[in-house]
């Protein structure tokens, strides 16, 4: 295959992907870098250890997957590009809602250094609140690409996660369909909380 030689990464800069649970952040992360092959851009493509989900793997419920490098936390990102000798032009983060405080850092640092960052994550926890790692991430992002699921109550747009069954506070339980759904604002259980009212 002829590649183009128009991918421009000297630019770098920080891309979010970022949504609910069940609105696709994982298959348009992977969409992008499956696109990558039309041009002579190399990824390196990273998914934190705690998501025991599918490990080595980015992959998405439509059933699109790329190997990935498991990490624990994200300065594990440089050491990883010091280490490699061949040429990287893209650096993509999968599940970036559970990595630590220092993931908006290093993103900001490959950026500065020419990367082009590709982030997914989810923005918000089931109450509301932003992921750590993924606050200043979305500040500092050149482009923020907000996804929307479908309420599983009402059929509309759907931007909260909900989580049901369980009765841990944590904000970071592992699960998918059994203990989390898509909510729109008005289905979500804090529209009945004080949190959202006046
Ligand atoms: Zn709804």
């Amino acid at each position: 295959m002829t590649k183009i030689n128009s991918f421009n990464a000297k630019k770098g800069q920080i891309e979010v992907i970022c949504g609910p649970m069940f609105s696709g952040k994982t298959e348009e992360l992977l969409r992008r870098l499956n696109q990558l092959k039309y041009y002579d851009a190399h990824y390196l493509l990273f998914t934190p250890k705690i998501d025991t989900r599918s490990p080595k793997y980015a992959r998405s419920r439509n059933g699109r997957k790329l190997s990935s490098i498991t990490i624990s936390n994200s300065m594990e990102i440089i050491k990883y590009i010091k280490k490699i000798k061949k040429k990287v032009d893209v650096i993509a983060i999968d599940e970036a809602q559970f990595f630590d405080n220092n993931l908006s850092l290093i993103c900001n640092r490959l950026a500065n250094e020419n990367y082009l960052v590709i982030v997914s994550g989810l923005d918000m926890d089931f109450n509301g609140k932003p992921f750590p790692a993924m606050k200043e991430l979305l500040i500092t992002a050149e482009k923020v690409f907000k996804l929307k699921a479908i309420c599983s109550v009402c059929g509309a747009k759907a931007s909260f996660t909900e989580r049901t069954n369980i009765n841990s506070k944590k904000q970071i339980v592992i699960g998918d369909k059994k203990i989390y759904s898509a909510r729109c604002r008005h289905c979500h259980s804090l529209s009945k909380s004080r949190i959202f009212q006046k």
